[in-house]
């Protein structure tokens, strides 16, 4: 039931974790003092930012990646994070907030690829879209998105799978995942001429529009698996905030039709902080691998 499936989706981010923190140990044996290296770097001081990022640091510790306390100038942290061989993965926290113009895709660019742990340079991007899935980094989110599918058991090969939105970050790599699992993939947008048709298509639905509770049951198929990317935050005034948190799909309809939901909080956006930890583990990896003697 999706009962149990919510319980389900809420305990692979911990199994990921704890996967990782292993094989952090054992990547200690090969050397006591290794540790994965995270930078992340962040422009200005958005609340949302902030959040995010302090949920990075905290899986970060626990899966024992080794942090920065270091503010470095934007001008001089690529040649200092490029080059150096203790730090495996840069982020660009996004968006970037400042007074001046800056052009998002020249700044997630300067990331040498193999430090990529987003996945947003167009080189992993490129990779992703032609179906290099072994070597480049996938997105954090379409990757934790997948792995919750995976979850459900369900097999994606043959299936139709749609996905809403096309953004860098959500909705263009997920239609390449999907794609590249051999999915069927229809991808919407904000021009799609009748979204709730192509909705009922969907065996497999992943929603990244930015938009409160859009999806509704009665757009959904019998039975489909629908994964939630979506924040918004809505008036709510029986919680001392003000407001609470909630999907891009109506959770209370959907669930009716769908065989499997991932619930907002808790579904997709603690497996996308375990799947930024992976990719970082997963650099670190493969750095000692390529740094190995003989
Ligand atoms: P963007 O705003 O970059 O992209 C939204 C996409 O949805 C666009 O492709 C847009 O179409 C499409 N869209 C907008 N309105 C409609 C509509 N009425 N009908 C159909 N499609 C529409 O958002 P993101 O991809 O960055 O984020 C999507 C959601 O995922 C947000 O709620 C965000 O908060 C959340 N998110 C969650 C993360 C997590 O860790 N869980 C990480 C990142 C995002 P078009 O291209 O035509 O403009």
């Amino acid at each position: 039931s999706l009962c149990e499936n919510d319980r389900s989706s809420f305990c692979v981010h911990r199994q990921v974790r704890e996967r990782l923190k292993k094989d952090v140990a054992q990547m200690k044996t090969q050397d006591p003092n290794f540790r994965p290296g995270l930078v992340v770097l962040q422009v200005g001081d958005r609340d949302d930012s902030n959040l995010y990022i302090s949920m990075k640091l905290k899986a970060a510790a626990e899966v024992n990646n080794r942090m920065p306390d270091v503010i470095v100038p934007v001008s001089y942290i690529y040649q200092i994070v490029n080059g150096n061989s203790a730090i495996h993965g840069l982020i660009v926290q996004l968006p970037l907030d400042s007074i001046h113009k800056i052009d998002t895709e020249k700044v997630t660019n300067v990331v040498a690829p193999e430090k990529d742990v987003d996945g947003l340079t167009s080189i992993n991007a490129g990779k992703l879209s032609r179906g290099d899935l072994g070597d480049c980094f996938i997105p954090c989110t379409p990757n934790g998105c997948m792995e919750l599918i995976r979850q459900t058991g369900v097999s994606v090969a043959g299936k139709r799978a749609v996905v809403i939105g096309r953004s860098k970050i959500v909705g263009a790599p997920m239609h390449d995942l999907l794609l590249w699992n051999h999915a069927t993939v229809t991808t919407c947008h904000s021009k799609t001429a009748d979204l709730a048709a192509e909705v009922g298509r969907a065996d497999i639905l992943v929603v990244g529009i930015g938009k409160a509770e859009m999806v509704k049951g009665d757009w959904v198929k019998k039975g489909a698996v629908v994964i939630d990317c979506g924040i918004n935050h809505i008036p709510d005034e029986t919680r001392p905030s003000g407001k609470r948190v909630v999907g891009d799909v109506h959770y209370s309809s959907v669930k009716e039709q769908a065989g499997f939901i991932t619930p907002v909080p808790g579904g997709v956006g603690p497996m996308t902080v375990a799947m930024l930890m992976q990719n970082t583990v997963l650099s670190a990896k493969r750095f000692l691998e390529s740094h190995q003697p003989g």
